[in-house]
């Protein structure tokens, strides 16, 4: 090994494997140090319950990774990755009537939504032109826009609230129902602005990619992000915890695929005290509660259409959801949990023993909750899926303190990275011009508490690689 090597990376979410290989791809010696003794963060898959079931610990359905305007560049399926597209992307159950199903075909979708089979497409259609270069402009940080026409017009519906965009411009339950939703993955209040954003996204992405699952369990994404760092020269320690900068090896640069607040103490004695503070007053937001199930079989949903989708969202009505995640902020533990459900087995054979599935599902809590949501999460499903609980072998559950456990970045249970309200989406983990460099310039952050924030695109990682790659490219280090 080099006496210094060019980059260290703390951490090997796919953030910090997307910045690694970004700085590899230009010729960087990279050195990735992970704490656990397995390497992905969010994108891990383990037999959680029972032997031969393999279960995704965190991200399970991946609208961003497929569309990622950075992992879709990279040879990633010569490293192992498939893709497995279901048929549907969202499918969301409504007491009394077929659910609504989010399809790619604008016709088919649209046309489910009676009343507002026009006004959705009135709506989503227009992306439609240009979809890449829409996601492309929002997965980055604040900037001086390509597209400035295409991001002005999704600006204007995306920054207001879910629920004052669901009730102003759908007339029928069904079309606000599959709005909150995709908005309630914000993991905002759905009355507070910007809270469309996610939710007008993520019904783009189904109309240009049905959301897919990753063969094998998520795991897939980030061992063939490692097997191409690893082919580019690049190499991955793992079950190295990193408390203080004793514990890294020299390098010209350091990334962090943490939290703020690890950050904040571990770069503090490189870190001026004022920046150190502002990193202290980072947002993170209400937890989750997690379940993964072994089933004898798929969920039995009233509408069987539901086993079309990769993710059911489970809620009921516009007006119930927002009132479950409002309940949330509010510190409370709603009777009826907003809760999202993916039954990868249903598409890729891998997951569970002949006959059998697996099933996932979280729903929101107040930070640092030690409830057992179970109960709870249980019963949403079997209010559309009679005889739910009837199918299940086994269960595994992760509360707020569970999660954090897992992985330091969770802090009270978060998994986004940090909240993504106008205070924090492009300006997280603080104001900068550039969000990813610090005070100090060989210290950045490639994590998902920068912008565009959480989900499995690795577009957080990669922005950071390239202000890193300005910091090397110059010379001063
Ligand atoms: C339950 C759950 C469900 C989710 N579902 C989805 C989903 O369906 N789709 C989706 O797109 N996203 C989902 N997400 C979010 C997604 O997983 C994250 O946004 C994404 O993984 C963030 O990537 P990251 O690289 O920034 O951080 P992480 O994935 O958190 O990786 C950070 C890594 O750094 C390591 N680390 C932390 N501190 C240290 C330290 N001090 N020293 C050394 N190593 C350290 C951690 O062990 C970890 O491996 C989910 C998350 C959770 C928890």
């Amino acid at each position: 090994m080099p006496s210094r090597l060019d980059a260290v990376v703390v951490g090997s979410g796919p953030n910090g494997l997307a910045a690694a290989v970004e700085l590899a791809r230009n010729g960087a010696d990279v050195l990735v140090v992970e704490s656990a003794e397995t390497i992905g963060g969010g994108t891990r898959t383990a037999e959680l319950t029972l032997p031969g079931f393999h279960h995704d610990v965190c991200s399970a359905a991946h609208p961003l990774g497929i569309l990622s305007p950075y992992l879709s560049g990279l040879p990633l399926v010569e490293h192992g990755l498939t893709w497995i597209q279901p048929p549907a992307s969202v499918a969301h159950p409504l007491d009394r009537q077929p659910a609504v199903i989010l399809r790619k075909s604008m016709a088919a979708t649209a046309g489910s939504l009676t009343p507002d089979a026009n006004a959705y497409r009135r709506l989503v259609a227009p992306f439609l032109r240009h979809p890449h270069e829409l996601i492309a402009e929002v997965l980055g940080p604040g900037h001086l826009p390509r597209h400035p026409l295409l991001l002005a017009r999704f600006g204007a519906p995306a920054l207001l609230p879910a629920t004052l965009l669901g009730r102003s411009w759908f007339r029928g339950e069904r079309a606000r129902a599959l709005l909150a939703g995709c908005a309630a993955h914000s993991i905002l209040p759905l009355g507070r602005p910007v809270s469309a954003a996610v939710g007008l996204l993520f019904l783009v992405t189904g109309h240009v990619e049905t959301w897919p699952i990753a063969h094998g369990g998520s795991s897939s994404i980030t061992s063939a992000l490692a097997g191409y760092l690893r082919s580019l020269g690049g190499r991955i320690e793992t079950g190295k915890a990193v408390h203080a900068l004793a514990d890294v090896p020299p390098s010209r640069i350091l990334l962090f695929d943490t939290s703020p607040d690890q950050v904040a103490s571990i770069a503090e004695p490189v870190l001026p005290g004022r920046y150190i503070r502002r990193l202290g007053r980072y947002r993170y937001g209400p937890g989750i509660f997690k379940v993964d199930w072994a089933l004898d079989g798929p969920i039995p949903w009233t509408d069987s259409a539901c086993l079309d989708a990769a993710t059911v969202h489970v809620g009921g009505t516009l007006d119930e959801i927002a009132s479950a995640e409002s309940a949330v902020w509010r510190g409370q533990h709603p009777d009826r949990p907003f809760t999202i459900v993916v039954q990868p087995s249903l598409f890729d054979a891998s997951r569970a023993p002949a006959g059998k599935h697996t099933g996932w599902a979280y729903c929101h809590v107040p930070a640092g909750s030690t409830l057992d949501r179970t109960e709870a999460i249980e019963r949403q499903v079997e209010r559309f899926a009679p005889g739910f609980r009837d199918r299940i072998l086994a269960r595994h559950v992760m509360n707020t303190v569970d999660l954090e456990q897992y992985n330091a970045n969770y802090v009270g249970g978060a998994i986004t990275g940090g909240v993504t309200d106008l205070g924090q989406l492009f300006t997280r983990p603080v104001a900068r011009v550039d969000p990813y460099s610090t005070p100090n310039p060989d210290v950045f952050i490639c994590s998902a508490s920068t912008p565009p924030g959480g989900g499995v695109h690795g577009m957080c990682g990669y922005h950071a690689a390239r202000s890193a790659l300005r910091r090397l490219a110059s010379g001063a280090v």
